[in-house]
Formats: structure tokens, sequence, C-alpha cells
């Protein structure tokens, strides 16, 4: 769990403005009320931290690890690993939040009563407002709040598509900014007086959602694209070559098999090295009849070998964990398929 400074900021905050209401609730406290101010604004923050355990929990039920829970000055998120593999898990997990919110404000708001007038009654009615709201606002359906998550998991159950989901969210996500950064200013036809904490309010709410939705936007935009990547379309064919041939004879060889790329093998067959293009590239004309395919091959450490079968986001994830210029693409019985260049991946994901 981790808690940001901008936390320790709202906390502050949350003490300024509650210390006059808890001076009238007891009067003569004097410099006590921000230090109560302070105990307030850190029972909100617990009830906050009850709604991302029970985000967290939700994912854990579903076998999905929990990264991190986060405090921040808008409440807090939970880092989940992957994402959830159904509608029905998306949903779950993001419905428990405003749910669990809105189940702390209930209970507070019952328990209202059963206190006189005084500090604690005090606390308890701010905890039901504030959990009351935070439930609800989160009901919003629109990306990044949970209520957008709800959204995007009910489309994508309707329509099986899961990216539509996150668009359409993400569109609910931009609304919702656009109607907090103009509630300040419709305040007035409904004849109530926007003060300079609606305002204030209003835009850091709607930057928010603004930049959260547009996130979401981006990487639906990324993940549509990841589908057309498959290592056994983009590979190039390839041939092997013992490690002491001549680069030119390797080079007549690949070119008569039309094959894009140059492995070196060993006497059995097993792959040893990839000949780098760019240092076939950087060596003149007139020396590559001396100079060996294996003196511009990359030794094939653990890494570079991988599946032809792979595409997507696993063949991204692969090509990440070990950074190359070049990999060896191999079928399921440990045959060499073809070379895979990442400029090659990198030129087809552009063009998607
Ligand atoms: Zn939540």
């Amino acid at each position: 769990m981790r808690v940001s400074n901008s936390w320790f900021l709202i906390v502050g905050l949350i003490a300024f403005v509650m210390a006059p209401r808890i001076e009238r609730e007891a009067p003569n406290i004097g410099a006590w009320a921000y230090l109560i101010g302070v105990a307030v604004a850190v029972l909100l923050y617990l009830s906050v931290l009850l709604h991302e355990i029970s985000h967290a929990v939700a994912g854990l039920a579903f076998k999905m690890p929990v990264h991190s829970i986060n405090l921040h000055f808008l409440g807090g998120a939970t880092e989940i690993e992957g994402e959830a593999t159904t509608p029905w898990r998306e949903f779950v997990i993001a419905v428990v939040g405003p749910l669990t919110s809105l189940a702390i404000g209930g209970l507070a708001l019952a328990c209202v009563d059963l206190f006189d007038q005084g500090l604690v009654r005090f606390a308890v009615a701010a905890l039901a407002g504030a959990n009351l709201i935070v439930g609800v606002i989160n009901l919003v359906p629109g990306l990044p709040l949970d209520g957008g998550r709800v959204l995007q998991a009910a489309i994508w159950a309707v329509s099986g598509r899961r990216g539509l989901g996150v668009v359409v969210a993400a569109w609910g996500g931009r609304l919702a900014a656009v109607a907090a950064f103009t509630y300040p200013f419709l305040l007035p036809a409904f004849g109530l007086r926007a003060r300079l904490v609606d305002y204030f309010m209003g835009f850091v709410i709607g930057a928010f959602l603004w930049a959260g939705a547009s996130q979401a936007l981006t990487s639906a935009k990324v993940r549509s694209k990841l589908p057309s990547l498959d290592a056994r379309r983009m590979g190039r064919p390839a041939i092997g070559v013992p490690a002491t041939l001549p680069l030119a004879e390797g080079i007549r060889q690949a070119q008569l098999a039309r094959a894009g790329s140059i492995v070196v093998v060993a006497a059995d067959g097993c792959p040893m090295g990839i000949v780098n293009e760019a240092a076939v590239m950087s060596t003149p004309e007139g020396r590559r009849p001396w100079v060996s395919c294996g003196d511009l091959a990359r030794r094939i450490e653990d890494g570079l070998m991988i599946s032809a079968d792979l595409t997507g986001e696993a063949l991204l994830r692969t090509l990440n964990t070990t950074p190359a210029s070049e990999y060896v693409l191999v079928e399921p019985d440990g045959s060499v398929y073809g070379v895979l260049v990442a400029k090659d991946v990198d030129a087809a994901y552009r063009a998607a």
C-alpha cells in the first residue's frame, strides 16, 4: 500500500475546511479543532481504503494478483495485474467498490441518530455524507470511474467486443469531465451561488476524468492493433549456414533461397547465432568475401529463440523481455521457421 504526497495535502485541506464546523460543534476547543479535523479526514480515507480493498478482494477471488493499493487526493486506485477475462469478472471487480462505499455510508447514516449533538455525531455524519457521495459519483458511467467499468462490462457482454465497451465508457468519462468543468457555471441557473471551492473542485475532478478517459481511449487503440501482429506472418525465411562460411557466400545463398535472414548453425543444425542485418549493411562489398558469417552473428542467448506461434500482446511482451534487433522463430518441434526482425514488427505495428 502506498500513500502519495498529495494525500497529506488533501488531509490538511479537509482539516482546514472542517475546523470551523468542529468549533461550532464543540466551542472553546481552540486549536484542537484542527487536530480533530485531521482525525476525521483520516477516518474518511480509511473508508476509501475499504472501497479499494473490496476491488482487491474481488480481483483475488478471480485469482488475479493485486500489485498495490494507492491512496491519493481524489481517493484511491487498486492495481490488479492483467485484465478480467470475462465481462462478468470485470463487472464484479468494478461494482464492489461503489457498493462498499454505499454500504458504509448507509450504515453511518443509520447510526447518526444514536449520538447526541457533538463531535462523534459530526464525525459519523461526515462519514455517511462522504461515502454516499463517493459511492454515487463512482457509479457515473464513465471511465476511469468504477461506473465506467460497469458500463464497459455491460457493452462487452452484449456486443462480445471488449474494445467497443472501452471506447463507449471512455466517451462517457469525457462527458462526465465536461459536466464537472461546467457545473460551477450552471449553479446560478438553479439560484445557487458558485463558491471558489466549486470552481476548484470542478476543474480538478474534470481534469482527472478527462485524463483517465483519454488514457483509456489510447490503450483501446493500441489494443485494437495488437491482434494483427503475428510472428509467423512477419517472420523472414532464413537459411542455416556454418559459422566459417564467408559472408559473401552466405548472402549469395540467402538470395538464391529468397531468404531474408541468415542463421549460423552448428554441425548438428542447432542454431548458434543470428547474422545482424545492420552489421552486414555496414560491411563494404569488397570486404564480404573476407568476413565470416560467424563474425557478424549475435550469439543466441535465452530469450532470442521464440515460438513462431506467438501473436499480439504475448508477442510484444516476449520481445520486451529481451530487447534485440533479431530473434529466431522456432516451430513447436524445435526446428527453425525463420527470423523475426524487430524493425519489421515496428513497421507492421505502424501500418496496422
Ligand atoms: Zn473504485
